[in-house]
């Protein structure tokens, strides 16, 4: 099984070069050459699935140079929360992603990057060093991930004062191969530095050094495995079938998994993809014209994003023909007002609390009922979220205990100024060798 460039002017890779570089050379996005179908008998017998199985299988065909153990014990790791389908109302199913240990669906991926990464250092007996930057969720996701992971050291980069207070001790409570490093300077700072580290001739002579940040395809296809068990628990618990995706989207990496689930064999009946306020993908998927801009700001900040990194994966897997990505993909924006709105209407209808992210899901699943049995990606837990939670509810949401305990320990961070050289000192200090 090869890799791709979504450019086509890079040599097709191997999965273990795709994850060691994230991106290409030519600069492009590493896409599967193509999509084994999964198993016909497991298909038809999707009901008595577990979501291990699930996992083996289809994680098997896409990197069947791991020996199935191995793979086996990477998907319980990275697997290790209950990823229940919770009924909603009528038709309607919230597919709960965020039971990790940092309360997001992004834990799927960046867990199993994480053992995917060791699995190859450990055979190599090198170490290696993870550059990301951060504006909140992306870096507690990723520290969490590589915390204690044997051979890797992690330095995530955060703006100085401008990640809510949870975000920070999320990230510097943990300690031991996880060095958090406040920035006084924007989350732009942060990203310069990376980049500039990455590229550094005299670090780069000491380390060996990449980035975890989303573009990874090893956080990608994990991705598949929950909206599977989906469709798995659809059938199982509800007998329905053929359910219509609806997933919150930023970068459009959790509608890239989910496009590529239902190009493996999974009963998918189509996909909608529901932003906030930053409507460059449905104003191409309504157009045809693709048009990036800078970010705007919305309450749900996880999908702030002017530029989708993954759009250019999405456009390749339909052949860069707008007419069949618009056949099987709609998209629909929706305000922070609506957003508040249906947090207030779903929780008086229901009782159920939901974080901003999956509000915007539900607001635009209204325009996808149509028969169709509907599931919508739960991206966030809503305690991340307790401001946008008083303001629509107008009471505090509970932190669940995990949340609770990781405020009173001891934030342990290194404040550097948004220069270079404060970064490059630390880093050439690293007792890291090859
Ligand atoms: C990252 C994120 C999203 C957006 O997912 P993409 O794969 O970037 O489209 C949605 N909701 C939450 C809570 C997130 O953290």
């Amino acid at each position: 099984m090869k890799f791709i460039s979504t450019h086509h002017d890079a040599k097709p890779v191997d999965f273990k070069e795709a994850l060691m570089h994230g991106l290409a050379p030519d600069g492009g996005l590493y896409i599967p050459e193509k999509f084994p179908p999964i198993d016909h008998h497991l298909l038809k017998n999707l009901a008595e699935a577990s979501i291990f199985e699930l996992g083996d299988k289809i994680m098997g065909n896409f990197l069947p140079e791991i020996p199935a153990h191995s793979l086996n014990a990477m998907i319980h790791h990275t697997l290790s929360f209950p990823i229940p389908l919770h009924p909603l109302e009528k038709d309607v199913f919230l597919l709960e992603v965020f039971h990790g240990p940092t309360l997001s669906f992004k834990d799927v991926g960046a867990r199993f990057m994480s053992q995917a990464l060791s699995y190859y250092l450990q055979q190599q007996n090198k170490q290696l060093i993870i550059m990301v930057a951060t504006s909140g969720d992306t870096g507690s996701a990723i520290a969490n991930a590589f915390h204690n992971t044997p051979n890797i050291h992690v330095y995530v980069l955060y703006p100085s004062k401008k990640i809510t207070l949870l975000q920070e001790q999320q990230m510097t409570t943990l300690g031991n191969n996880i060095h958090a490093l406040e920035v006084e300077g924007t989350f732009d700072d942060c990203q310069k530095l990376v980049k500039q580290a990455l590229l550094d001739k005299d670090i780069r002579a000491h380390h060996d050094l990449t980035t975890a940040n989303s573009i990874n395809i090893a956080r990608l296809l994990p991705q598949m495995i929950y909206h599977s068990w989906g469709i798995c628990q659809l059938q199982r618990n509800h007998s329905l079938s053929d359910p219509v995706l609806v997933v919150p989207s930023g970068n459009l990496g959790n509608l890239t998994a989910a496009i590529y689930a239902k190009a493996i064999g999974f009963p998918i009946h189509h996909f909608l993809a529901a932003t906030n306020v930053n409507s460059v993908f449905p104003r191409y998927v309504n157009s045809g014209k693709f048009t990036p801009e800078p970010s705007k700001q919305s309450l749900s900040n996880a999908m702030d994003v002017g530029n989708p990194s993954n759009f250019a994966r999405v456009l390749a897997f339909y052949h860069n023909s707008h007419q069949k990505l618009t056949q099987a993909v709609k998209s629909i924006s929706i305000s922070d007002d609506e957003t508040l709105t249906e947090i207030r209407r779903v929780y008086d209808t229901t009782g159920y609390i939901m974080d901003p992210h999956t509000a915007v899901g539900m607001a635009a699943s209204k325009n996808a009922r149509d028969g169709n049995p509907i599931i919508i990606t739960a991206t966030a837990h809503p305690a991340k979220f307790p401001e946008v939670i008083k303001k629509a509810l107008g009471f505090d949401i509970e932190l669940p205990e995990r949340l609770a305990a990781t405020l009173h320990k001891p934030k342990l961070s290194t404040k550097i100024p948004a220069d270079f050289e404060g970064l490059k000192n630390i880093l050439l200090r690293t007792a890291v060798s090859h």
